[in-house]
């Protein structure tokens, strides 16, 4: 019996037990695939504050290694169901069960990816799924944005800033993000939209050199010379093993309060899990450290 489990060891979850470590909880973390979570793809961060440059393995051990150190047991299980009954939460995983009196759940979110062979190996190496992070990268480079919402236009914008050369493609045969961010780009000299074409297959050795897109009506195929491609087709979050305990918007993120509160008295989200318009390394701490104080809280009432 623990006081809290929490669920996902990227920096929401590792900074929530840190946090709750400091008011002496006792704490679980546990973890399906990277301890660190999704900062571990990326090779240079540059936009946590008091590093001017990181890499995100370096991070993610540092994060890791300060949680352990102040006393946080981390376990790798993958969490297949939650349960709470009278006061106290069962989480099962795939090898056994675990009991606390509060849950953080901080399961992050994962980029939707194109499923083209060569793009987990790329990933990092010319390929990535956030402008924001990695766009100051391909300052006078060219680049593909892959999508065609809002968020594929807000990185597209974001890009033309820098980039020499910005081509939008999309698969249907129009934008379908919102008219001002259209109007935006539209009169940006270096932006290029092919429409109607999807991505077949990636070129480049260790790094990408080149995209061969397919336009879906006539089949036909052209090379595009890339030194970078920004994949923006949405997010996927994995929280349907919460949705008794927890409210879920449409797109299956956890809805929750400034508090980090879920409708479960006892359970609280922290991170990219949670319905929220920024998702970085930094909004993921922030949670962390609310979500831990307020199931702190919580415990001592
Ligand atoms: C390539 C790349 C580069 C990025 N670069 C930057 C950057 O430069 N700056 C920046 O601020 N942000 C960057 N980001 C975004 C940043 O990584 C995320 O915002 C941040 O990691 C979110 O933290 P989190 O703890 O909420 O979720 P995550 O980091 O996603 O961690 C969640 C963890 O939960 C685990 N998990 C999920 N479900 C279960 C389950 N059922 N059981 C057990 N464990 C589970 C996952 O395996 C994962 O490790 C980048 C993202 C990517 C993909």
């Amino acid at each position: 019996m623990y006081d809290i489990i929490i669920i996902g060891a990227g920096p929401a979850g590792l900074t929530a037990a840190l946090y709750a470590r400091r008011a002496d909880k006792s704490v679980i973390v546990l973890e399906r695939g990277t301890f660190g979570g999704q900062i571990t793809y990326s090779p240079n961060i540059e936009n946590y504050p008091g590093y001017e440059k990181i890499s995100g393995n370096e991070l993610a051990e540092k994060l890791v290694g300060q949680a352990i150190a102040m006393g946080a047991e981390i376990e790798m299980a993958e969490v297949t169901a939650i349960n709470c009954k009278d006061g106290v939460f069962y989480v099962a995983t795939d090898e056994c069960e675990y009991m606390s009196h509060a849950v953080i759940i901080a399961t992050g979110s994962k980029h939707r990816h194109l499923g083209l062979d060569r793009e987990e190996e790329l990933t990092g190496n010319g390929i990535s799924y956030c402008a924001v992070c990695d766009g100051a990268f391909y300052n006078g480079k060219t680049v593909a944005v892959i999508g065609g919402g809002n968020s594929a236009l807000v990185e597209a914008i974001m890009l033309s800033d820098g980039c020499r050369k910005v081509y939008v493609v999309q698969n249907l045969d129009y934008l379908t993000g919102e008219e001002k961010l259209i109007s935006v780009l539209k009169e940006r000299k270096n932006v290029e939209f092919i429409f109607g074409s999807v991505v077949d297959d990636l070129h480049g050795d260790n790094e990408l050199e080149g995209i061969i897109i397919r336009n879906e009506a006539t089949g036909e195929k052209q090379r595009l010379d890339v030194d970078g491609m920004f994949v923006a087709i949405g997010q996927i979050p994995e929280n349907e093993i919460f949705k008794e305990f927890a409210e879920l918007d449409e797109r299956g993120y956890v809805d929750s309060d400034e508090n980090c509160t879920t409708k479960t008295p006892g359970l609280f989200v922290a991170g990219d899990c949670r319905k929220k318009q920024i998702r970085q390394i930094t909004t993921a701490c922030g949670d962390g450290a609310v979500a831990a104080l307020a199931a702190c809280r919580y415990l001592d009432r």
